[in-house]
């Protein structure tokens, strides 16, 4: 997908639709709200009836609204027993299948927590299921972008410089950067020059096409030393989303922001609205 700017949405179905339970008039009311994509959330399974993946293609198609996903919350490819893992590498096959029915081309999951491991260990451990994936959804013709998230937690494999190294190795890995994470898991990276600097360190890393094409994740967000508590709305937190937003613009970067804030579509909107008045 090639974008001409950042595009705003919610993590799920904005709260305020009717039925909160139905994707499809989700997507319509991000159209309704003027925002412009929306991610399905898969947090507690991936189950979706043909008609409504059919469906969701196709409002999404017909309002120019395009969707990412986000795989489950049981994901952890460092278990200790093998089995854990090899139901793990089949929900990330499972999300991919679905959300390649839905249409979208961009999806994000937690891969794995240390176990207290060397995060070497893991982190070879994580490559190798993600050649597995890559090939077996080679193998099933489906195109998508495998995006482990930037973690908030320390526990959790996914800071930056393991994404960045497992995006140079394998070719359908990209990260999805969320900024509200990387503050609450370093208690760094909330001024604008220490935005800039996380993206020009993306740029030098991985080429311009890290910034032509992100995905983001943004929420309030309250932290400890071992990183992310809770998410908040972002007037209630300390994270500076306008500076992240100002670096996002001044280095013309393009893609999804997905905003996980609690209330979902207000955040979303106050980012999408600073944003296109910078
Ligand atoms: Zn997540």
């Amino acid at each position: 997908m090639s974008f001409d700017r950042l595009l705003f949405g919610t993590a799920g179905v904005p709260n305020c639709t009717v039925k909160k339970n139905n994707p499809v008039e989700g997507v319509q009311k991000i159209h309704e709200l003027s925002l412009d994509c929306m991610q399905l959330e898969f947090a507690h399974g991936v189950r979706m009836k043909d008609e409504v993946s059919s469906a969701l293609r196709k409002v999404s198609y017909e309002l120019n609204i395009p969707l990412t996903s986000h795989g489950p919350y049981y994901i952890n490819l460092n278990a200790r027993e093998q089995d854990k893992i090899d139901s793990s590498v089949e929900r990330i096959i499972q999300t991919a299948k679905i959300s390649d029915l839905c249409g979208a081309e961009s999806m994000t999951f937690h891969a794995a927590f240390y176990m207290k491991d060397s995060p070497y260990d893991v982190f070879d451990l994580v490559e190798k299921s993600m050649n597995v994936i890559e090939e077996r959804l080679g193998r099933l013709d489906i195109e998508i972008e495998l995006r482990p998230e930037l973690t908030g937690k320390t526990s959790q494999f996914g800071s930056l410089e393991e994404l960045v190294s497992l995006t140079k190795n394998v070719s359908s890995v990209k990260p999805c950067m969320d900024f509200s994470h990387l503050f609450a898991r370093t208690g760094k990276y909330n001024t604008y020059e220490e935005m800039m600097e996380v993206l020009n360190h993306l740029e030098d890393q991985l080429g311009k096409d890290a910034l032509d094409n992100m995905h983001i994740h943004v929420s309030g967000i309250s932290s400890n030393s071992k990183g992310d508590l809770k998410h908040l709305n972002l007037e209630s937190s300390k994270f500076n989303w306008q500076d992240m937003l100002k670096a996002l613009k001044d280095k013309n970067c393009k893609g999804y922001v997905i905003c996980n804030s609690p209330n979902l579509e207000q955040d979303a909107l106050m980012m999408k609205n600073y944003y296109m008045a910078i």
